[in-house]
This record gives C-alpha cells, sequence and structure tokens, in this order.
C-alpha cells in the first residue's frame, strides 16, 4: 500500500475514533445514504468516475470500452447499478499528471477522467451514448460534479488540488451537469457524490447545502468493493491479479461468514482506473455478481434500493412506514444520517423542520450564511418562519422538547416522541 494512502487511511480512522459519539446530527433535507434497513437479499453497486470509453487495462481485446464491459457484466446478471458520472473534465487545464500509484496519478490539481489527456474518452459530454445506454438499461444516475473538482480544500492527501470553494461555484458545476442529462436524456438526476468525499465547501456551508438547494440526497456507501487501491506487487500480471482477487475475496469471506452481511447495503466500486492505472473491476465484477445472487440477492440501482426502505433504521415492518416514506419526499422527516429515530423526543427544531417550506427554509439559511459570514444552525431558519408563522410558540428552544403542537395542524398527538407526532401529522 503507498506510504500516503496508508497515512490517510489511518488519519481518517483517528479522525472517526475521535468524532465517534460526539457528532450531531440534525434533521435534515439532504440525508446521506449508506445503506438501509430491510429484510430482503437486495444491495446496490455504485460505479464512480465514468463514463470511460477507453478499453479497461490490461485491454480485455474485445474492442469494448470499460464502461461497455460494466455494462455488459450487470446486464448479464440482471443486475442495476447507479452510475456517478462526472461531465467533462477537458476544462481542467493547464495541469501537470501526478505520479501513476499516488492519488494524484490523473492530474495534480485536478483529476482528469478517464486519464490525463484523454478527457474526451471519457464524461457525459463526450460519451453521452454511454449514459443512455445506462438509463435504457434500468441503472440510475447520481452527480459527481461536472468537472469533479472538491468542492472545499482538502489538506493532506489532496492539499494541490485546486478546489471549487464556494457554494454559487458549486451549484454552477452541479446544475452544469444536471442540465446536461437533463437535456440529453430527459432524466432528473436526484443524487450526488462529492468529488473525494469532501464535505465542506467553506467554513459556514457543505456539501448538504448544496444538496439540499439541487434537491438531491447525498449517496454515500456503506461497503468498499475495492479495486481502486493498487496492490504492492512490481510485476504487472502478478498486480493485476492480485487486484482482482481482493475484489473477489472480501465479497466471499463476508458471504461466507454471514450471507446477510449485504442486505441494504451501499457498494462502492470504479468506473475507471485505479490508482496505477489499471481496472481490476473490469475482470472481478462477474464473479462478484455470480456470488451475490448464488446468495440470493438482487443486485438493484440506489433508487430501487430508496423504494424498498429509503431509511436506515426503519423498514417495512414498521406500522407508520408508508407514510413515512411519503413524508420523506417532500418534507424533512429524517435525520442527516438517514435515521429516523422514531423513540426520540421531537424537538421544537424538528417539528419546525417539519412544518416550514423547504425553499423557503434552504434559501433563507444560506442567504443568511453568506449575508452574514455566520454560523446557523441547521434549523434556525426553519424555526423562524414557524414562529412568524404562528406555528410554534415564539422563543422556542430549538432542542427543547415539543410540549403542544399547533391547533387543527394534526390529528390528536398522543404524545411528543416523534413517532407520535410524525403519525398524527397530516401533510399539507
Ligand atoms: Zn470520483
Amino acid at each position: 500500500m503507498p506510504a500516503i494512502v496508508k497515512l490517510g487511511k489511518k488519519a481518517k480512522a483517528i479522525a472517526k475514533t475521535a468524532l465517534a459519539g460526539k457528532e450531531k446530527h440534525y434533521v435534515s433535507y439532504v440525508r446521506r445514504l449508506e445503506r438501509v434497513k430491510t429484510d430482503e437479499r437486495v444491495c446496490a453497486m455504485t460505479f464512480d468516475d465514468g463514463p470511460m470509453a477507453d478499453p479497461a487495462a490490461p485491454d480485455d481485446g474485445s474492442g469494448r470500452g470499460m464502461t461497455e464491459i460494466l455494462l455488459d457484466v450487470m446486464k448479464k446478471y440482471g443486475a442495476h447499478g447507479t452510475f456517478d458520472v462526472v461531465g467533462f473534465t477537458g476544462d481542467n487545464y493547464p495541469d501537470e499528471a501526478g505520479k501513476v500509484g499516488t492519488p494524484l496519478w490523473g492530474g495534480t490539481r485536478f483529476d482528469h477522467y478517464p486519464d490525463f489527456g484523454r478527457d474526451t474518452c471519457g464524461g457525459a459530454l463526450h460519451q453521452m451514448e454511454l449514459v443512455k445506454r445506462m438509463l435504457r438499461e434500468g441503472h440510475s444516475l447520481s452527480n459527481h460534479g461536472y468537472r469533479h473538482i472538491i468542492f472545499g480544500k482538502k489538506p493532506f492527501v489532496y492539499g494541490k488540488r485546486s478546489s471549487l470553494g464556494d457554494i454559487d461555484k458549486v451549484l454552477a458545476d452541479q446544475k452544469a451537469l444536471h442540465d446536461l442529462i437533463l437535456k440529453e436524456t430527459g432524466c432528473t438526476v436526484t443524487m450526488g457524490r462529492p468529488p473525494h468525499y469532501v464535505d465542506r465547501i467553506d467554513k459556514n456551508l457543505t456539501s448538504y447545502d448544496a444538496y439540499a438547494l439541487m434537491d438531491y440526497q447525498y449517496m454515500a456507501a456503506s461497503y468498499d468493493g475495492g479495486g481502486w487501491l493498487p496492490s504492492g506487487e512490481s510485476d504487472e500480471k502478478k498486480a493485476t491479479q492480485a487486484e482482482i482477487d481482493a475484489m473477489i475475496s472480501v465479497i466471499r469471506k463476508k458471504l461466507d461468514a454471514d450471507p446477510d452481511f449485504f442486505r441494504g447495503q451501499i457498494i462502492f466500486q470504479k468506473d475507471g482506473y485505479n490508482m496505477a492505472k489499471r481496472t481490476p473491476v473490469a475482470y472481478a465484477l462477474e464473479e462478484q455478481l455470480r456470488l451475490l445472487t448464488e446468495a440470493g440477492y438482487r443486485v438493484v440501482s440506489v433508487e430501487e434500493l430508496l423504494e424498498i426502505s429509503p431509511f436506515a433504521d426503519v423498514g417495512s415492518d414498521c406500522p407508520l412506514f408508508a407514510k413515512l416514506k411519503d413524508l420523506a419526499k417532500d418534507h424533512a422527516v429524517a435525520y442527516d444520517d438517514n435515521t429516523l429515530r422514531l423513540d426520540a423526543v421531537m424537538t421544537w427544531g424538528e417539528l419546525a423542520m417539519l412544518l416550514a417550506p423547504k425553499d423557503v427554509v434552504t434559501k433563507e439559511r444560506i442567504e443568511t450564511i453568506c449575508r452574514t459570514g455566520k454560523q446557523l444552525t441547521p434549523y434556525r431558519a426553519a424555526l423562524a418562519y414557524c414562529e412568524k408563522a404562528g406555528l410554534i410558540p415564539a422563543g422556542s428552544r430549538e432542542d427543547g422538547a415539543v410540549t403542544a403542537v399547533p391547533d387543527g395542524f394534526f390529528d390528536p398527538v398522543s404524545g411528543f416522541r416523534r413517532y407520535d407526532v410524525l403519525a398524527a401529522y397530516r401533510k399539507q
């Protein structure tokens, strides 16, 4: 494993441990989708950074491009994926190619897909036929940024990288790809995954704010399908085989230990080169799908997975399930980690998020932050709206427990757990 990746992973693990238990989650319009709760053997696969018309590496000699190979294999198994596509990285110059085997392999200041100097061989703009084929064959799309530029600064691994660093620039980049896909295919994208998972745009705004304005959910993943990390082998042939084997053996082991392991999980894969400019996924995907199918899994798109259950902690066995699923389409009912926490006490801030209109709250919040440069808790704008509209008592503390709900707005509320309030809420 390259030292920098090792170090990056270590730093991430330390940061994660330090944050565990302290990280505060808020009820949000944007939910981070990692996995969902379901009793069915069903999982989703996501493929980042494509489409890619260049052949697999090593070339399989079939004359097909990388994305075509993935689509052919998925078709054979009746599997649906979610392709987390980019638009065009050809505007990311001047730049210098980075060292192969490092995170900067595709470019020092920017990423280039499928490769440095080969930008027109990838991206939706120049490879729209591949995007159209994805949709024709039942796959979903997610917005991975038109130019795949990180939203905000990312010191350390991507310290040399240019970032967008401003919500207007993030939105312009997101919209460029969103509109291109809509115009060419008629498909309205509903999910996004930030390049390299960098969430912070600037000191006060994050990808969640951008996605709220885009009407997106945050498509994360719960399981790393591997293949992006180069094997330590110096012999090219051995290295390729080791990378393919690694992608298959982890799935086999997990299924052997617990056949239900992948239920509701979102698996991360690549539609492109790994850091060593190889594409083990082109050779490992078939065996991965064979193992999952044999274990009784359906591999579906994230959109299909969300139809089965949109939430991480509540599944179809909950009596309120149909109502919650419907509410979540246009109301903030779940936390940003995609849990509903139905047993928790409802707070005024959470009630305000349920009652206030999304457009007003989202715009007001972002405008206020941009104007004042101050941080604003996620509930502030919703509370202000609801207090002004007389929906909740003036001066309510956002983390204070709800003690009453507006007259005539609800069916009788039997208690003030989140479950009771959501159950009694009549959708407006
Ligand atoms: Zn990416």
